[in-house]
Order: structure tokens, then C-alpha cells, then sequence
């Protein structure tokens, strides 16, 4: 094996054993470089007698073109090794199961009211709606409820700072006085929405939820009450058995006024932590509709009559769903929520 061949063997034998680009590079500068091996034997030529320079700058040149040759192979080797280091670093294992799709749900107290809705509407109730941002005639005066009472005081409500006259509603019955003012009997409405006041405890949000309800019409009695209130909260709590019972009580915008209570759904009256072992629950407030309030929005209170009543939903979706503690409903925590999907 000549010298030339003997190079050859070795520069080719080098490059394959490199794994780098960078080393590459420097044992191509050994052979190919300003002062490799097959340059200084291209310098050497100069020295040879003329006749043989001929056959030895072919065999040179050649063995220059193979090792070339042998490092744009590797070069490609390398970089192809690269790739598909990185290929498979990046690689995605698509046998992996999947993560599921989480499915949303309603909101207990959404479900709850959409549950009143439906209950309502099957005995031909209307749903109506309006503003949580009210003004004092709506709130306060149409209902019946005069200057110095303490449902207008500044620890009760929230008003507006800066739009004197207007409030967050504090009850629903607003939208029972817009809904007389321009509707004609006979009416039946229920109010469902959000109230606000200034209490915060266990059994006390400042953001609340109330639904009233509303039967104005020629002859309508303290018995219809009854009758429509005690049948929605047997259809609502699914107890065909469940009793009420109607304790006077004062309202300002109805007269006579009653608490309505209904025997306790979990001791089915027998008595019980949940019903302080009293056997019932207060679930609503009512009565027969004031004639000022009819008055206030121009019904003619001798000839119609009509009956209200007021519930808390939040509370409603405690006793159906046996939750304890009304703030757990506005926590947002989803450990909670999820559990009502
Ligand atoms: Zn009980």
C-alpha cells in the first residue's frame, strides 16, 4: 500500500469514528487544511522530477476527492444522527389513553330555580324579570314601605354613592310593582333573581337569591295561597305528605301576612337536629297584597285582590341538596360545585 492509499485509509477510518460536527471539522483541517497532510503533499509535487509529477498529482488529487468525499458523508451521517436524536426527544406517544373530556354543569342554585320555573309555569305562571340596580319608588315606596322604616337604612342596604336614589334591590318585589305597572289583571308571575344586602354569616350572603310570586285577579283567596304554595313544595321536595303551615306575621306590602312554614323534610316532623327537633322549617313569608300597593301602581283595589309570597332558593337548594353552609354556594370552589353535576 503506498503512502497516498495509506492516507487515504486513515482519513477515512477518522471520520468515521467521530460523532460530532465540531471534531469533524478539526480532523478535516488535519488532511484538507492550509497545512494538512494531502496539501503538503500537493506542495511536495514541486519537488519531483517533471516526469513523475504527472502520475503523482493524479494519484494525490484522487485520494484528495475520496477523502473528501468521506467527509461530506459523515457530515451527512452526523446531521442525520442529530435529527433523529431530536425526533425521537420530541417524539409524542400517541398510545397514551386520552384525558377525558370534563363535562360542565349547573350551578346548584341555577338548577333550583330553573326547578321553580318549570314548577310555575306548569300551573300557568309567567316569569318575569328586571333591573338588580333599582330606584327608591320601586324598591321602597310601591311596596308599601314608609320613609323612617329600617329596611332603608344604611345597615341594611346598599345604595349607590355616587347616583343618589338608586340601590341594589333588596328584594325581588320591584319586579312584581314594574310587571303591575304595565300589565292588567289578571296576573300570574313569579319574580326569580338576585338581591343584595348587608348581612354575611353562615346562613347570610350579601348577595342572595329571591324568588316571589304573584296571583292578582277578581277572586283570588287566602286559600289559593295556600293551596299553590303547599303544592309546589310537595312537588318541589318530591314528599306528597309534606304539611305547611301559615303563622301570622307583619310585611308592609301584604295584609293579612303570614311565615309559612312546612314540616321539616328531613325528620318528616319528627324532629330533628336540622329542625332545631321543632318538626318544621320557616321556608317563605306572604299574604294577601296590600290595596296601597295595588294603588301605587294604578290597580283598582276594590275590585281586584290578589296573593304574594317570598322564598329564598339558596335555602331551598340547602334542604334538597342537605348542604350546610349558604356560603359554600358563592365559594366557587369547584370540589363543591362538581358534585351537583
Ligand atoms: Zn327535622
Amino acid at each position: 500500500m503506498s503512502d497516498i492509499e495509506q492516507l487515504v485509509l486513515q482519513a477515512t477510518t477518522e471520520f468515521a469514528g467521530i460523532g460530532d460536527a465540531a471534531a469533524l471539522e478539526q480532523a478535516k483541517a488535519r488532511y484538507l487544511g492550509k497545512s494538512g497532510s494531502v496539501t503538503e503533499l500537493l506542495k511536495s509535487l514541486g519537488k519531483l522530477a517533471p516526469e513523475e509529477r504527472k502520475s503523482a498529482g493524479a494519484a494525490i488529487n484522487s485520494a484528495k476527492e475520496q477523502i473528501e468525499a468521506a467527509l461530506i458523508a459523515r457530515r451527512e451521517g452526523i446531521r442525520y444522527a442529530a435529527l433523529e436524536a431530536q425526533l425521537k426527544a420530541e417524539a409524542l406517544d400517541i398510545t397514551l389513553p386520552g384525558r377525558g373530556l370534563s363535562t360542565s354543569g349547573l350551578h346548584p342554585v341555577t338548577r333550583t330555580l330553573e326547578r321553580i320555573e318549570a314548577l310555575f309555569r306548569s300551573i300557568g305562571f309567567d316569569v318575569a324579570d328586571g333591573p338588580e340596580i333599582e330606584d327608591d319608588f320601586h324598591n321602597f315606596t310601591a311596596l308599601n314601605t314608609p320613609e323612617n322604616h329600617p329596611a332603608r337604612s344604611m345597615h341594611d342596604t346598599f345604595y349607590l354613592e355616587n347616583a343618589p336614589g338608586l340601590l341594589l334591590r333588596t328584594h325581588t318585589s320591584p319586579i312584581q310593582v314594574r310587571y303591575m305597572e304595565t300589565h292588567k289583571p289578571p296576573i300570574r308571575i313569579i319574580a326569580p333573581g338576585r338581591v343584595y344586602r348587608v348581612d354575611s354569616d353562615a346562613t347570610h350572603s350579601p348577595m342572595f337569591h329571591q324568588v316571589e310570586g304573584l296571583w292578582i285577579d277578581e277572586d283570588v283567596s287566602f286559600a289559593d295561597l295556600k293551596g299553590v304554595f303547599t303544592d309546589f313544595l310537595r312537588n318541589f321536595f318530591e314528599k306528597p305528605d309534606l304539611r305547611t303551615r301559615f303563622r301570622p306575621s307583619f310585611f308592609p306590602f301584604t295584609e293579612p301576612s303570614a311565615e309559612i312554614d312546612m314540616s321539616c323534610v328531613f325528620c318528616d316532623g319528627n324532629g330533628c337536629r336540622v329542625c332545631s327537633h321543632t318538626g318544621w322549617l320557616e321556608i317563605a313569608g306572604s299574604g294577601m297584597v296590600h290595596p296601597n300597593v295595588l294603588k301605587h301602581v294604578g290597580i283598582d283595589s276594590e275590585k281586584y285582590i290578589g296573593f304574594a309570597f317570598g322564598m329564598g332558593p339558596d335555602r331551598l337548594t340547602m334542604l334538597r341538596y342537605g348542604v350546610n353552609d349558604l356560603r359554600l354556594f358563592f365559594d366557587g370552589d369547584l370540589r363543591f360545585l362538581s358534585q351537583f353535576r
